[in-house]
């Protein structure tokens, strides 16, 4: 099964070529947790889950490494942890927590590999220190900076004009860059602040460091699929291939760079906290909406084209999914049709795979079955097994889970066996039968 992807690098839908069959390596940027996650948040989750589900069914399950981190260190976490009173610690944790279950109520599996920001420090030191000795960072007034005069080839990724790329740099002036462009890897903590000991003084890392840091550490100095977000193209992605290649002479840090483009409100703006427009997964869950539907919802366009949410999407979405839903209920699922297989493995091209579906469920139930787990998209219980009840306990458990908390999961799963209800966790979600 060949799978082309568009890469931003070349801005050609190359061929997925992995330097491993056996070891295919994915990295996408994850969430800094100090808010709920809205639905735009939810985008990258939902569409890197889909590939990750993709790959493991192309390359085998077993054959596949997606790493996606917590920042669980930033200036935002500190305000928001001081303006609650509590520790940060306590607000990462909570937040992580939220975003896991609200990710997994979308069926967004948990990556192979989640670093978190402030477990990785060595390893962002020893990068730091790389290219410091190699003569691309250098320390000034406690704080260590990136050269970007010494990255050849800087601006290859996201392919701006120099004086673009300054004018955003421009933000942060500093007057101890050597140019304005140059970004910080380390930066002073005061004695208030969280910080780490380190050669150039206490202190914290930089955004951008921490990103190559855990990809060197967890999966390797080039991997195969680098993702994310539009906006995190530059400077987040920029600066990332530019650190990650200087320290490791040269070596690409990712074979296909992939970005997901803006889910949208109201037309043309991007969903954003800043601009204040945002709807979290938990409200939308809250109102009743299934994660099946909101998950067909984000994957109704393609993952490259803009997404206008709203409400007559949700209906729309909803609406297929209970017609589905009564024609599937109790199909046991065989394989995917080779339509579905096909219309994925086109870049993710999710209308066609949707259309695929379609027909199936009306020629070959078995097959749509099939191709409805594989895209991760659970159906809203329907008919005898619809009971608010149960489904209210199999997300408690969901969420127990998500948070490692074996023994509550547990504790639900056997009380409703004692019912005579038995659960099911498959790859579509957990349900439930009577025995
Ligand atoms: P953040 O926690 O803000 O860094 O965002 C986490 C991920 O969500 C990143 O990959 C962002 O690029 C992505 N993202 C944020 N807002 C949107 C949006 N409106 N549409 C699609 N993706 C988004
Ligand atoms: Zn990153």
């Amino acid at each position: 099964m060949e799978i082309r992807l568009y890469n931003t690098l070349t801005r050609a839908r190359d061929a997925l070529v992995p330097a491993d069959p056996a070891r295919v390596t994915m990295y996408v940027c994850g969430p800094t947790v100090y808010d709920r996650a809205h639905i735009g948040n939810a985008r990258p989750a939902v569409v890197f889950d889909l590939l990750r589900r993709l790959l493991g069914h192309a390359y085998g399950e077993d054959h596949v490494l997606y790493a996606r981190n917590i920042t669980d260190i930033d200036d935002k976490i500190m305000a928001r942890a001081i303006a609650e009173g509590i520790a940060i610690g306590t607000l990462t944790r909570r937040y992580e927590d939220f975003y896991l279950a609200d990710m997994g109520a979308l069926g967004v599996r948990r990556p192979d590999l989640e670093p978190h920001a402030t477990t990785s420090i060595p390893a962002m030191l020893a990068m730091i220190a790389t290219l410091v000795n190699k003569g691309h960072a250098y320390a000034a007034a406690g704080h260590v900076l990136f050269d970007v005069g010494t990255a050849a080839g800087y601006g290859q990724l996201s392919r701006r004009p120099m004086d673009e790329m300054l004018a955003v740099s421009r933000v942060e002036v500093a007057p101890y860059k050597r140019a304005p462009a140059d970004f910080v890897l380390w930066k002073p903590s005061s004695p208030d602040q969280p910080g780490w000991d380190s050669p150039w003084g206490r202190g914290r890392p930089g955004w951008h460091i921490e990103c190559s840091a855990m990809i060197a550490e967890c999966l390797g100095e080039t991997i195969d699929i680098h993702g994310g977000g539009l906006d995190l193209q530059f400077p987040h992605h920029e600066n990332e291939l530019a650190q990650s290649s200087c320290a490791h002479d040269g070596a690409a840090l990712a074979r296909i760079w992939m970005h997901n483009g803006f889910l949208t409100m109201a037309g043309d703006e991007k969903m954003s906290k800043s601009l204040g427009n945002v709807v979290s997964v938990g409200a939308l869950l809250d109102e009743g909406w299934h994660g099946g539907v909101l998950r067909l919802a984000l994957l109704s366009a393609h993952y490259r084209q803009p997404l206008d949410w709203g409400s007559q999407l949700l209906a729309d979405s909803k609406a297929r999914l209970d017609r589905w839903g009564r024609t599937l209920g109790d199909v046991v699922p065989s394989a995917p049709s080779p339509a579905l297989l096909a219309a994925l493995a086109d870049d993710l091209n999710t209308p066609q795979a949707l259309a695929a579906l379609s027909a199936d469920v009306r020629a070959d139930p078995a097959a749509a079955a099939a191709g409805l787990a594989l895209m991760g998209i659970a159906l809203p219980y329907t008919g005898e097994n619809t009971d608010t009840r149960i489904d209210a306990l199999i997300a408690e458990r969901t969420a127990a889970r998500v948070a490692r908390n074996w023994a509550e999961s547990d504790r639900i799963r056997d009380a409703l066996l004692a019912e005579g209800i038995a659960l099911e966790d498959g790859p579509a979600g957990t349900v439930w039968r009577r025995l």
